[in-house]
C-alpha cells in the first residue's frame, strides 16, 4: 500500500551507480569506440533463491544498463540439470522485478544455446583443440597436478580428430556411463593456471533438464558455456566475482578458438560478504532442508525474499548496494550498514503507530472528571509528512502501556513512568503514577495514575514530565501477534565455521502472541510498514495473512543499540 510499484519504478530510474572501476572501463571503451552499446547480463544458476550478494550483482548489471542506455539480460545458467528447479526460476524472476529492474526482452537460458554449444564443441574437436578423455574423474584430478607441480597428459590426449568426433557422438547418444568419458579442451597441462590444464567442457549426465527434458545426456560446463552465451547475446561487459579471475584465461581462450564474431570481456569485482549472514545458496539450502529456518524466505535470512518478508524495501536494498560500492577489495560489510539503509528509507515513508508489545494495564483514576474527559485525539500519521494523513486514537479510563515503561522506583536516568513522577502519554495526557498492583510473582500488572487536567497537546504550568511513553486503549485495541527477530547466527562469520548449522541462534525469533496494538492496525495489509513508536519498524507478515488479523514482523529496531529482544 505504501510502497506502490509505480513509486519504486520511478525512483530506480532516477538512481545512478556511483563511479567505480567498471564505469571507468566502460567510459574508456565508449571513448575509444571499442563498444557503442553497453550490454550486461545477470546470470544466476537456478539452484536456490537469490541473496543479498546477488542484489549487488543485480544493481550493478541492471544499473549499468540503465545508466548507459544499454541492455541487461536475465540469463539462467542452467547447465546442471541435477540441482535446478522451476521454483527457483520463478523466485529469481520475481526478486529481480521486485528490486525494481526489468530485463531486456525474453528471459534467456544457457540451455537455449545447447545446440550451438554442441556445434562449437565439434568445431574445437575438428581443430584438434578438444578430445574425449576416458580417465575417471579421480584420475583427471590426479593428472591435473597442483599449483607447484605441472599436470600430466592424459593417455587419451592424442586421439585423432575422427576418433574424437566418433566418441563425442557416442557420448551424446548415451554410449558412455556417467564419469566414463568427458570432452576436454586441449590447452596446456603445464599452465600455471590450473583452469587451463585441459579443462573438462562436456560431461555425461543422465538427468532430465527442467527445459530441455531428456534431449541431452551430455551437458556443457560453466566455463565453456558462459563465455559463449555472453558472445551469442552480444554482451559487452561480463561481470563476475573475483574467484573467476583465473578463469578469464579460459573465457578468452574459448572465444579465441571458435567462430563467433562478438567479443565480450570479463571483469571481476569482489563479492559481497555480509556479517551474520550466508551468501551461498548451497549453505542456505542446508538451513532450509534441515528445517532450521522457515523456508528460503525466513525473515531472518538475507535472501531477497527473506528481506522482503522482513519488511525491507527495494529502495533500501538498492541504497545499500550503492553505499558498499564496487571494488576489487575483499571485505565484510557490517550488518548495521544494511539496517541503516532500511531505517533511513522507512523513516521517511512509514506511518507511525502505537503498539504495546508487553502490555500491562494503566488506569487513569480521575478519567471522566473535570479536564480529563477527552476520549478521542486526532494525530498525524507522520511527524513530517502531512500527505500521510492523520488518524483518530481513542482514549478511555483503561489503557495499556509496556511493562518496561513502569518501575516502582528508578534512578534519574529512567525517563519513563515511576511512582510519584510524571510522564506524558504520547499524543495524550500527562500522568502521574500513584500506585500499582502486582500478581503473586511480584510482577506489576496494573498501574494507577492521575492525569493532569487539560494537558493534551500542551504544557501545563508546574508539570514537567520527564519522558514520553506510548499506550493503547485497553477497551479498543487489536490484540495481535508480533514477531521479533534477532540475528540468525551467534557468530559474525558463520560461513567460516566448520559447522555453521551449529551457530544458529535458537532465540533469534521471539513470538509475542498478545501484543496490544492501536485499533487501526487491525486493517493493515500485506505490503504495509509502520513505525511502532519507540520500538522499531514493523511490516505485515505476508505468510498466511488473514484479513483483519495481521501479524507483524520486526523489520529493524529504531536504533542500532536498542535491544528489541526481550
Ligand atoms: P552461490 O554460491 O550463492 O550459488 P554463485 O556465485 O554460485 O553464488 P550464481 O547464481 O552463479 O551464484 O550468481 C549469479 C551472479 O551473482 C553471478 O554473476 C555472481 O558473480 C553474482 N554473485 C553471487 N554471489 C555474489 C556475492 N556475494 N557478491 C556479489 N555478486 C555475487
Ligand atoms: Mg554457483
Amino acid at each position: 500500500m505504501f510502497f506502490g510499484a509505480a513509486m519504486e519504478d520511478k525512483k530506480v530510474n532516477e538512481e545512478r551507480i556511483p563511479r567505480n572501476f567498471i564505469t571507468d572501463i566502460i567510459d574508456e571503451d565508449l571513448k575509444e569506440g571499442r563498444v557503442t552499446n553497453i550490454a550486461t547480463r545477470f546470470p544466476p544458476e537456478p539452484n536456490g533463491y537469490l541473496h543479498i550478494g546477488h542484489a549487488k550483482s543485480i544493481c550493478l548489471n541492471f544499473g549499468l544498463a540503465r545508466d548507459y542506455n544499454g541492455t541487461c539480460n536475465l540469463r539462467f545458467d542452467d547447465t546442471n540439470p541435477v540441482k535446478e528447479d522451476l521454483e527457483y526460476i520463478r523466485s529469481i524472476e520475481r526478486d529481480v522485478k521486485w528490486l525494481g529492474f526489468s530485463w531486456s526482452g525474453e528471459v534467456r537460458h544457457s540451455s537455449d544455446y545447447f545446440d550451438r554449444l554442441y556445434g562449437y564443441a565439434l568445431e574445437l574437436i575438428n581443430k584438434g583443440l578438444a578430445y574425449v578423455d576416458e580417465l575417471s574423474p579421480e584420475e583427471i584430478r590426479e593428472y591435473r597436478g597442483t599449483l607447484k607441480e605441472p599436470g600430466r597428459d592424459s593417455p587419451y590426449r592424442y586421439r585423432s580428430v575422427e576418433e574424437n568426433l566418433a566418441l563425442f557422438e557416442k557420448m551424446k547418444n548415451g554410449g558412455f556411463e556417467e564419469g566414463k568419458a568427458c570432452l576436454r579442451a586441449k590447452i596446456d597441462m603445464s599452465s600455471p593456471f590450473i583452469c587451463m590444464r585441459d579443462p573438462v567442457i562436456y560431461r555425461v549426465r543422465f538427468a532430465s533438464h527442467a527445459l530441455t527434458g531428456d534431449k541431452w545426456c551430455i551437458y556443457p560446463m560453466y566455463d565453456f558455456t558462459h563465455c559463449i552465451s555472453d558472445a551469442i547475446e552480444g554482451i559487452t561487459h561480463s561481470i563476475c566475482t573475483l574467484e573467476f579471475q583465473d578463469n578469464r584465461r579460459l573465457y578468452d581462450w574459448v572465444l579465441d578458438h571458435i567462430s563467433i564474431e562478438a567479443r565480450p570481456h570479463q571483469y571481476e569485482m569482489s563479492r559481497l560478504n555480509l556479517e551474520y549472514s550466508l551468501t551461498s545458496k548451497r549453505k542456505l539450502n542446508l538451513l532450509v532442508e534441515k528445517g532450521l529456518v522457515d523456508g528460503w524466505d525466513d525473515p531472518r535470512l538475507t535472501t531477497i525474499s527473506g528481506l522482503r518478508r522482513r519488511g525491507y524495501t527495494p529502495a533500501s536494498i538498492r541504497e545499500f548496494c550503492r553505499r558498499i560500492g564496487v571494488t576489487k577489495q575483499e571485505n565484510t560489510v557490517e550488518m548495521s550498514a544494511l539496517e541503516t539503509c532500511v531505517r533511513d528509507d522507512l523513516n521517511t515513508k512509514a506511518p507511525r503507530a502505537l503498539a504495546v508489545l508487553h502490555p500491562i494495564k494503566l488506569v487513569i483514576d480521575n478519567f471522566g472528571e473535570d479536564g480529563v474527559t477527552v476520549d478521542k485525539v486526532t494525530v498525524p500519521n507522520h511527524p513530517e509528512k502531512e500527505d500521510l494523513g492523520s488518524r483518530e486514537l481513542s482514549l478511555s479510563k483503561e489503557l495499556f502501556i509496556d511493562a518496561a515503561d513502569f518501575r516502582e522506583q528508578a534512578n534519574k536516568q529512567y525517563k519513563r513512568l515511576k511512582l510519584g513522577y510524571e510522564v506524558r502519554l504520547r499524543h495524550a495526557y500527562i500522568v502521574k503514577a500513584v500506585s500499582c498492583e502486582k500478581d503473586e510473582n511480584g510482577n506489576v500488572t496494573c498501574v494507577h495514575v492521575e492525569a493532569v487536567p487539560n494537558s493534551i497537546g500542551t504544557d501545563v504550568e508546574g508539570h514537567k514530565p520527564k519522558g514520553v511513553i506510548h499506550w493503547v486503549n485497553a477497551n479498543d485495541c487489536y490484540r495481535g501477534q508480533v514477531c521479533l527477530y534477532g540475528r540468525l547466527f551467534k557468530v559474525p562469520n558463520p560461513g567460516a565455521e566448520e559447522d555453521f548449522l551449529a551457530c544458529v541462534d535458537e532465540n533469534s525469533k521471539e513470538i509475542i502472541k498478545d501484543a496490544a496494538l492501536e485499533s487501526s492496525l487491525k486493517n493493515a495489509k500485506v505490503g504495509d510498514s509502520f513505525q511502532f513508536e519507540r520500538e522499531g519498524y514493523f511490516c505485515v507478515e505476508s505468510k498466511d495473512f488473514v484479513e483483519g488479523a495481521p501479524v507483524f514482523n520486526l523489520t529493524v529496531a529504531l536504533r542500532d543499540n536498542k535491544k528489541t529482544q526481550a
